[in-house]
């Protein structure tokens, strides 16, 4: 069969799109390898989210994948491979066992966590190195951990360890946070965190699992040691674009440039959410653009 809109990713964007494709009268099938709700599964919890003043990141993913299978969407657990005849009407997705077409494509998939780039952290990887504190934090209960970052992440993560560590350390490389201030403010307040600023990581140090990390003062560039059982790296993320560098155009960061209707240049195909070049990457803004691009492929569609 031919879908009239696949849409590859189950985040905010991609269900978000989901819905509004499937209001809008058109036959939907969404690709989700991983988890439904994408990077929310991440986040401990969503206080920013509108219409809900606190919510578990994992209980608002379920709630957004309850409200899309509301509707008669497919949902598949596969990932694609490639897509092919892009510029064609008919698209062709391709998975490991499937050869899936649709007329309109949204591409959604998300951001995947920026590496640190030092010795250790690829070493150690699962083994006290981690980039989602809500999935390995609880490893850790009464110990010491390091989060990395200036971000929001990084402050909700220290937040969250903060309720199972005996000690969580920030470790920014600057003094200029990203994170909101009341985040800020309350990571100062919190006794089990300590802030170290002006700091970068040298490496991460441990034979079987993470035993300390070398620290340098970036202004007295002073070396340092610090132990812990874990490293949490929350130093931003890279959109998921790979796939598509050959047929969309990607800004340096590796996002997809759209125009407002989410339109990627080539009839049919659309992006939306972290995957894509945009100013603010929050759950509300990645809804928005799938609901964006879910009308307009839902156009797009009644105009060919
Ligand atoms: P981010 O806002 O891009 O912050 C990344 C942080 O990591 C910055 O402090 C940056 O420092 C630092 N950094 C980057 N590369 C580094 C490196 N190589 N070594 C050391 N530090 C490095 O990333 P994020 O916190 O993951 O947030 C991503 C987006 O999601 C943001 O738009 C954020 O607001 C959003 N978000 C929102 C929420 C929420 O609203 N509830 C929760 C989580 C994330 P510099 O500042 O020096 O560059």
């Amino acid at each position: 069969m031919i879908y009239d809109i696949a849409i590859i990713g189950g985040g905010a964007a991609g269900l978000s799109a989901a819905i509004y494709g499937a209001r809008g009268g058109m036959n939907v099938v969404v690709f989700e390898d991983i988890g439904y709700g994408g990077q929310i599964n991440y986040t401990s919890e969503v206080d920013n989210y509108l219409g809900i003043s606190s919510v578990s990141g994992a209980e608002l993913a379920d709630k957004m994948r309850a409200h899309a299978a509301k509707y008669d969407c497919t949902f598949k657990s596969e990932s694609i491979r490639k897509i092919e005849n892009v510029s064609q009407p008919v698209k062709k997705l391709i998975t490991r066992k499937n050869v899936y077409e649709a007329k309109a494509i949204i591409l959604a998939t998300g951001a995947k966590p920026r590496k640190l780039g030092v010795f250790g952290e690829d070493e150690l990887a699962g083994a006290g190195v981690s980039y989602c504190a809500t999935c390995d934090g609880a490893f850790y209960r009464d110990k010491t951990t390091v989060v990395i970052g200036g971000g929001n992440t990084a402050f909700e993560d220290a937040l969250y360890l903060a309720g199972i560590c005996k000690k969580v350390y920030i470790i920014h490389r600057n003094t200029r946070f990203r994170a909101d201030q009341t985040l800020v403010n309350k990571a100062y307040d919190n006794p089990v965190i300590e802030i170290i600023t002006d700091c970068v990581i040298e490496k991460i140090q441990g034979e079987h699992t993470v035993k300390s990390i070398v620290t340098k003062n970036t202004v007295s560039h002073r070396i340092g040691v610090i132990d812990t059982d874990a490293v949490f790296i929350a130093i931003g993320r890279v959109p998921e674009s790979t796939l598509y560098a050959d047929f969309a155009s990607l800004a340096d960061d590796k996002s997809i440039i759209t125009d407002e209707k989410m339109q990627v240049g080539i009839p049919g195909l659309f992006a939306a959410g972290d995957v894509r070049k945009t100013p603010l990457r929050q759950i509300i803004t990645a809804a928005a653009d799938g609901a964006v691009a879910g009308a307009f492929a839902v156009s797009y569609i009644n105009s060919i």
